[in-house]
């Protein structure tokens, strides 16, 4: 069959194609211990459960309105508004089935052919894959583990050309586990005031998951509200362990909202009914349940962090916020993807190769601890074994 020309500019994530591999292993009886795919190993909360269930059993089993049930959409609002201290009105909302179709509707409603668009690399791979689809250009600013993964200014203020339509942001990030801090996220927004026809994505889907410090958006900056020119992006899915119900949204400005409830119309019409509801529980619901499920992570991530750095040839940072290590295993000899390859099939250890997100992902490993500690415990045993006969 002859397929579009655009289908071959489409990337992946390759999250989960590992996913299908490591559970054909599992298949043939192999163990696999999983710390491949990004998402929280915690059930979602009772109460957000029995809403969704009640809302099915109330009949809620009908198309919704295309941007969201209006009480969700008005919630979303207030909770954006609250936790970054800016003004939101629901019109400004728009509800999807996760996260990610925000990424990609907004990418389709304002990159061009031949516009640029600029995105931290290593990066959540959806990024550069959307841009190459619709003909931009993606222009990487680097993530470096001597800069604790965040951008290094400079770089990112010589990344700008007249050609940029869009930025990207992400933060806490996907793969790194770096944060922006608040005088970073005021640097790009100082620098970016020099290009006033210049859109910000801000991927906040891991806004909630921040191990210290208080979360800076560049929604809160004076000029970069979502009612002039950021689109925040956030979410259900990692917050409240929801990954499957798919629930996310935009906050943007108002014309671009109704664009993207444009596509979304032509697209998958509107989110899940009893989903919605079930996102409603969660926002009007008691939030202990996340604080509870970021101080286990904590403790996860200390327990992985110490242990990658006492393997032979890694090196590991203290990840400041989400679910993920991105140890550096350059010096263990091995390029990324072959002894990502090399831990599933040998010691049935599945992660990813850094490469997976960029390619200046080459020279780490990308660890969802988002598993039990005894797992984790012996992922870093096995890994040990594997490295050390590799040496
Ligand atoms: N943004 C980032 C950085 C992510 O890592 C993910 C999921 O892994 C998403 C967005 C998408 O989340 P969702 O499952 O809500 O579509």
């Amino acid at each position: 069959m002859k397929l579009a020309g655009r289908m071959g500019r489409l990337g992946t994530e390759t999250a989960f194609s590992v996913l299908a591999k490591a559970k054909a292993l599992e298949a043939q009886g192999r163990d696999i211990i999983h710390l491949e795919i990004g998402e929280p190993d915690f059930d979602t909360a009772g109460h957000i459960v029995e809403a969704g269930c009640r809302a099915l059993r109330s009949g809620e089993t009908h198309y919704t309105p295309t941007a969201g049930i209006p009480e969700l959409r008005e919630a979303i609002a207030a909770d954006v508004a609250r936790s970054r201290g800016i003004s939101v009105d629901p019109a400004q909302v728009v509800v999807t089935p996760g996260g990610k179709p925000i990424m990609f509707f907004a990418i389709l409603a304002l990159v061009e052919r031949g516009d640029e668009v600029l995105m931290p690399n290593p990066a959540f791979p959806i990024y550069e894959s959307m841009v190459d689809f619709v003909g931009g250009t993606p222009v990487f600013v680097p993530l470096r583990q001597e800069n604790g993964f965040r951008f290094d200014l400079d770089e990112f203020g010589a990344g700008l050309s007249g050609k940029t339509r869009l930025v990207i942001l992400n933060s806490p990030a996907n793969p790194t586990g770096g944060v922006f801090t608040a005088e970073d996220i005021a640097g790009i927004a100082e620098i970016l005031r020099e290009y006033p026809e210049v859109t910000v994505l801000s991927d906040e889907i891991y806004a909630r998951l921040l191990y210290s410090g208080s979360f800076a958006s560049i929604a809160s900056e004076p000029g970069f509200g979502p009612d002039q020119r950021t689109i925040v992006l956030d979410g259900f899915s990692k917050t409240y362990a929801m990954t499957g119900w798919r629930l996310g949204y935009g906050v943007m400005p108002e014309p671009l909202a109704e664009q993207v409830t444009k596509l979304q119309v032509n697209s998958n019409s509107c989110t899940a009914a009893a989903t919605q509801h079930a996102g409603l529980a969660a926002l009007h619901g008691p939030q202990d349940g996340v604080d509870r499920m970021l101080e286990e992570f904590r403790g996860r991530r200390d327990l992985i962090v110490a242990g990658l750095n006492d393997l032979p040839g890694v090196e590991c940072i203290s990840p400041q916020g989400a679910f993920y290590a991105f140890p550096k295993i350059s010096a263990t000899g091995h390029p990324a993807a072959d002894l990502a390859d090399l831990l599933l099939n040998e010691a049935g250890v599945a992660c990813l190769s850094g490469t997976a997100f960029g390619r200046h992902g080459e020279g780490h490993l990308r660890l969802s601890y988002a598993n039990s500690r005894e797992n984790i415990s012996r992922a870093l045993d096995r890994m040990n074994e594997v490295l050390a006969r590799t040496a």
